[in-house]
C-alpha cells in the first residue's frame, strides 16, 4: 500500500508514519528528513536548501522532485510507501503522479491529518528526535520513560531543530495554506482523500488511520 500523511508541520504525520513502519514494514519517505540528512553531510542540496529550510520556506520543486525520484529507484519502495511531508505543492503532486505511474504503482490513499494553529505551534515548540534513531519526543506530550534516554535505542543525545521556533513556524503555516493545502482539494477530487482529527492521542489517530485504511 502506498499512502500520502497530508498535513501541517506539526500535525503529527512523522510520529504515525514511525509506527506505520514498525507495524506493516512499511518505507517513511519524509523529504524534510532527506533534506535535513543533506544538510548534515554538506552536499550541494543541502547548502542550497539550508537558509530555506530555516527560514520556514518551501524548498524548490525541482529539488524535492529529484529527491523522491531517486528514493523511488531503490527496491525497497515495493513493500509499500508513506510519504511524508511530500507532495506539499500542486506541481509535486502532478509529479508524484506522473513518477508512480511510470513505475506502475498505485496510491491506495491520501490521509489528511487536521489539526489547529495553536495546537501546531505549541506541538512543534516542544519537539525533539532522539540523535540515534530518530524517535520523535515532545517535551509535554511525550517525554522519553527515563528522562534523558531514549525508549527505543537507549541513546541520550536529542536534536531540536533550528526551524522548531515561531518565527518559522509562522512562515511554515503560510507555506502549508497556501501551497499545500490546495492539494486537499486536488485529492478529494481524485477519490483518494481520507480525514482524521489530528488533535486526537496519538494512539487514537493511529486507528483512525487504520479505520480509513481499510
Ligand atoms: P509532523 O511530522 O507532522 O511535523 P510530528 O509527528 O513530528 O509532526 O509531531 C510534532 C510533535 O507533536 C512531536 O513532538 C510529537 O511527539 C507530538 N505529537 C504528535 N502527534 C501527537 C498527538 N496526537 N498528540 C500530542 N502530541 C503529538
Ligand atoms: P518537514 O520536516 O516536513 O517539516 O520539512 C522541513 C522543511 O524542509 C520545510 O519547512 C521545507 O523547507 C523543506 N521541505 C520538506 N519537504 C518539502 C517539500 N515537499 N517541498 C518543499 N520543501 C520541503
Amino acid at each position: 500500500m502506498n499512502i500520502i500523511l497530508l498535513g501541517p508541520p506539526g500535525a503529527g504525520k512523522g510520529t504515525q508514519a514511525r509506527i506505520l513502519v514498525e507495524r506493516d514494514g512499511m518505507v517513511q519517505l519524509s523529504t524534510g528528513d532527506m533534506l535535513r540528512s543533506a544538510v548534515a553531510a554538506g552536499t550541494e542540496i543541502g547548502k542550497q536548501a539550508k537558509a530555506v529550510m530555516d527560514a520556514g520556506a518551501l524548498v524548490t520543486d525541482e529539488i524535492v522532485i529529484g529527491i523522491i525520484s531517486e528514493r523511488l529507484e531503490q527496491p525497497d519502495v515495493k513493500g509499500g510507501v508513506i510519504f511524508d511531508g511530500f507532495p506539499r505543492t500542486l506541481a509535486q503532486a502532478d509529479a508524484l503522479g506522473e513518477l508512480l505511474a511510470r513505475k506502475g504503482m498505485a496510491l491506495d490513499s491520501v490521509v489528511e491529518m487536521r489539526c489547529d494553529d495553536d495546537e501546531l505551534v505549541t506541538r512543534v515548540t516542544g519537539r525533539f528526535t532522539c540523535g540515534g534513531c530518530g524517535e520523535g519526543y515532545h517535551t509535554t506530550f511525550k517525554q522519553p520513560a527515563a528522562e534523558g534516554v531514549c525508549d527505543k535505542c537507549g541513546a541520550s543525545d536529542f536534536k531540536y531543530r533550528p526551524d522548531d521556533n515561531e518565527d518559522a513556524m509562522r512562515t511554515r503555516l503560510l507555506a502549508y495554506y497556501k501551497e499545500t493545502s490546495p492539494l486537499i482539494g486536488y485529492y478529494h477530487a481524485k477519490g483518494s482523500l481520507a480525514a482524521v482529527d489530528g488533535t486526537a492521542e496519538i494512539d487514537e489517530v493511529t486507528a483512525q488511520i487504520a479505520a480509513a485504511l481499510n
